[in-house]
């Protein structure tokens, strides 16, 4: 009989292996940072060890096979966030732009219950395991808001969710007696990309992409709408987020464009190249470089779906029923709308 922790792990992995085909498949990009990077400075009372500089970041080449300089870590903890504490601490480091933005943007969308962030990357960047991206301190993984069994909000687990929002935290899965319903907190996930958005300078480093299932993606178009958000907010977060290969419907994957200072010192955005990015980087005077993607890159260990199913051992009945409904929206292209390639 398979041990609890083994079977937790392995759904971990077919859940959280967002770079294994999608990032593989999509050749994108990368970068953000904060507009005024060399003179931004952060006000945060952490009590964690402060970086000795957030401009001393330096993301080099592009996301599937650079690296990183000066990677500035993400606390474990800070108003409206913790780190996953299932996650490898080693994996929380990103430029001091993307940290400083993640953290502004939690804080200000900050709800009852903190957001939980997943994998950014290491100290210096390079291959990451369970990752194809997340190199060069510009990828971020973010759980969802969630909602627990009587619509309190519930801390974020790596659950994934169907077209009707519905998920479930199955814990163990050889046992169906301790499973939790939860449904998509589309409200919640949305303030927190309307604040990152919002927060943003188009001249600094802001997001490039949101990685994320289709179903989900058109739940958080519909509730910006009821909410009233911004008309440029809106159209924003429609422009740059899409479904890769690998589902991304358990958690977002953000990627933020090369902040201007880290350009002329090598830093490379993946496609696509927004006309709205190329003319704010004009404006200070930088041509943004176009990374391809090396065929050669060492590879990170990466798992498959399949792969990980496979590994789990044992599964009760209902965890197998949703990994077989996944396939709808793993495998079939969602209607009207492409890929992220
Ligand atoms: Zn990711």
């Amino acid at each position: 009989m398979i041990r609890a922790p083994t079977a937790r792990v392995a759904l971990l992995l077919v859940v959280a292996a967002c770079g294994a085909g999608a990032m593989a498949a999509e050749t994108a990009t990368d970068t953000d940072t904060e507009a005024e990077a060399e003179t931004e400075t952060e006000t945060e009372t952490e009590t964690e060890t402060r970086p000795p500089s957030p401009s001393a970041s330096r993301s080099i080449g592009g996301p599937n096979d650079g690296r990183l300089e000066g990677g500035v870590a993400l606390p474990l903890e800070g108003p409206g966030f913790r780190f996953n504490p299932r996650r490898d601490p080693a994996a929380r480091f990103g430029t001091a732009e993307v940290v400083a933005q993640l953290r502004a943007a939690a804080e200000r969308a900050a709800g009852e219950v903190p957001f939980v962030i997943n994998d950014l990357g290491y100290r210096e960047g390079g291959p990451i395991p369970h990752h194809g991206s997340h190199r060069a301190g510009r990828d971020v993984d973010v759980l969802f808001a969630m909602r627990g069994p009587t619509g309190e909000p519930h801390p974020p687990v790596g659950a994934f969710f169907d077209p009707a929002g519905r998920g479930v935290d199955f814990r163990d899965l050889t046992d169906p007696t301790d499973d939790v319903p939860l449904t998509f907190d589309a409200t919640r996930t949305w303030r927190l990309l309307e604040a990152l958005i919002e927060g943003e300078d188009d001249a600094g480093a802001p997001l490039q992409r949101v990685f994320v299932v289709e179903h989900l993606r058109s739940a958080l178009l519909a509730t910006a709408a009821r909410l009233d958000a911004r008309r440029a907010t809106r159209d924003r977060f429609a422009m740059i987020s899409c479904q890769p290969g690998s589902p991304h419907d358990d958690h977002l994957h953000l990627r933020f464009f090369c902040a201007p200072k880290d350009i002329p010192r090598g830093c490379e955005d993946t496609a696509p190249h927004y006309p709205w990015r190329r003319r704010a980087l004009e404006g200070l005077g930088l041509t943004m470089r176009r990374h391809r993607p090396r065929p050669d890159r060492p590879r990170a260990a990466t798992v498959s779906a399949a792969e990980a199913r496979a590994a789990a051992g044992p599964l009760h009945t209902e965890v197998r029923r949703w990994l077989d409904r996944r396939e709808a929206w793993s495998e079939a292209p969602h209607p009207g709308r492409p890929w992220c390639r």
